[in-house]
């Protein structure tokens, strides 16, 4: 087991049919850091988060959270303070900001005054949110729905976020946006960020470590300034390394 760290994959495979979605994989996440998970299309991303929170089943290996091995179920992990935000941001346009933040309370099983005070709590957190929470969801923009969804996430008091592509489909500047507000949640909340993204410049940034996944295993891991100073995004995302053994 890796030393302190709160929640991590050993060994870990997952298998949809015949694909191998992740092979033999080792990922840990220690309190308080921001890591990201990178690599090309179908690389297996999604599902290191998707096995940490119990939505794919491995094939083979364990999770392990706090030192126990588990096996994880979403609804137990929001319990354990892992909370999964997935791609698309999925904001109920129907309901107000409000509505949309305060599900992410119900879900943790918080009720009454506990509530009430969680979502002012949360809703500090984002000031742009503040006028907006009896409007309708749906008249928000991307930036603003990524926003609710983080909000909403925050609802059941997480140890660690796990964050599916937040970029997905924002404006650069917007990104930005999001990615500090990331940062500044790890740094005054002092939760554990587990960020898959392609924007990898800005993601390492704000980022303390990363690991590189290539068709679904670990190609590298290690401080995030060092894999943003290596060579091995342009090897693993250009395939140079392939091409290189190919014309020797
Ligand atoms: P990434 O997030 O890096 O793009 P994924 O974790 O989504 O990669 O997928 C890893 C591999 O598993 C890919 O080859 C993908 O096509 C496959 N895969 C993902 N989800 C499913 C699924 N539900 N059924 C079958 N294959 C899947």
């Amino acid at each position: 087991m890796h030393q302190n760290s709160l929640i991590q994959l050993k060994n870990a495979s997952v298998r949809y049919g015949g694909v191998h979605a992740l092979e033999d994989v080792d990922v840990h996440i220690n309190a308080g850091e921001v890591v990201v998970v990178m690599g090309p299309n179908g690389a297996g991303k999604s599902t290191v988060l998707k096995a940490l929170y119990g939505i794919e089943p491995l094939t083979k290996g364990s999770v392990i959270y706090e030192g126990t091995q588990i096996q994880p179920k979403p609804h137990e992990m929001i319990k354990r303070g892992v909370v999964f935000v997935p791609q698309g941001r999925r904001v109920f346009p129907s309901l107000t900001v409000r509505e949309n933040i305060e599900i992410g309370g119900v879900v943790a099983g918080k009720k009454g005054l506990e509530l009430e005070k969680k979502i002012d709590e949360v809703v500090d957190l984002f000031p742009a949110l503040k006028n907006k929470l009896k409007r309708s969801s749906g008249i928000l923009s991307g930036g603003e729905q990524q926003m609710v969804a983080l909000a909403r996430g925050l609802m059941a008091d997480p140890k660690i976020l796990l964050l599916d592509e937040p970029s997905l489909g924002l404006a650069p500047k917007i990104v930005k946006e999001v990615f500090e507000k990331i940062a500044e949640i790890n740094k005054t909340k002092g939760l554990a960020v587990v960020i898959v993204e392609h924007n990898i410049k800005s993601i390492l940034a704000v980022a303390h470590r990363a690991y590189v996944l290539d068709k679904g295993r670990v190609a590298a891991e290690g401080d995030a300034k060092e894999i943003a100073g290596s060579d091995i995004l342009e090897r693993v995302f250009l395939g140079k390394e392939a091409k290189e053994e190919h014309t020797a």
